[in-house]
């Protein structure tokens, strides 16, 4: 080789060294950095939810790692729990002859009926014991009204009774809302519809949800939220 091509070829390798990083710089500058205004919003990762519990959400056991490497990038989390009575209005079994998954009418209206689910005190209810945030400042509880079910983590079933969130984001100022959890198409879909109607930036990180999926619930919850502003985006967009 002589030494003019040499010369080329090093200079070419110099360009992609080049290239290659200023890359690396601006995937990394286009990444989400939440700020002291965001909060991570972990929504229902339950034992009742994932492998074994009683109304388990398909691989919602996945969802804990990913939760767990992104919350380090928050500085506030907070986290939720369904937290029913037994012989709470959304089982099956408090209305005789109905069974899961049929959708009844309650005083505020339709109500699709699960199985025994999340009974206050349980094991069934508490936090999947793979989550791993321990910074997180504050667990709001809900579905805790025996007559009243409550997929958002801000406004009950009833769409009036609320749960106390709404004011204690506006009252840390927070500006942001990132939600996570379990299932995408019903508490974490509920929660980012009520925090864009409570005015906050809303995102949903897609891969650290997973979804029941009951007769297209996904898919129309996905249209839903996409038409009142909640941004869809992935794990890989928070810079960590
Ligand atoms: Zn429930």
């Amino acid at each position: 080789m002589n030494r003019r091509i040499a010369l080329q070829m090093l200079s070419a390798a110099a360009s992609c060294a080049l290239a290659g990083h200023a890359g690396q710089v601006w995937a990394q500058a286009r990444k989400i950095k939440p700020g002291p205004t965001s909060v991570l919003l972990v929504i229902d990762v339950q034992n009742c939810f994932i492998a074994g519990g009683t109304l388990a959400v398909p691989h919602g056991e996945d969802v804990a790692p990913i939760i767990n490497r992104i919350a380090p990038a928050f500085q506030n989390v907070v986290l939720t729990q369904d937290w029913h009575p037994a012989g709470h209005a959304s089982f099956a079994s408090s209305h005789p002859g109905s069974k899961p998954f049929e959708t009844i009418q309650l005083a505020y209206g339709e109500q699709i009926l699960w199985p025994d689910h999340c009974v206050q005190g349980t094991a069934d209810a508490a936090l999947d014991r793979d989550l791993n945030i321990p910074q997180a400042e504050l667990i709001v509880r809900k579905g805790f009204h025996r007559d009243i079910d409550s997929y958002s983590a801000f406004k009950e079933a009833d769409r009036s009774t609320a749960t106390g969130l709404e004011g204690y984001l506006h009252e840390r100022g927070i500006k942001r809302v990132f939600a996570a959890g379990l299932a995408t198409d019903f508490c974490v879909a509920w929660t980012a519809l009520d925090a864009r109607a409570a005015g906050f930036e809303t995102y949903v990180i897609e891969d650290a949800c997973r979804a029941i999926d009951l007769h297209g619930s996904l898919a129309a919850a996905w249209e839903h939220m996409t038409q009142q502003g909640v941004q869809r985006i992935r794990s890989t967009d928070i810079a960590l």
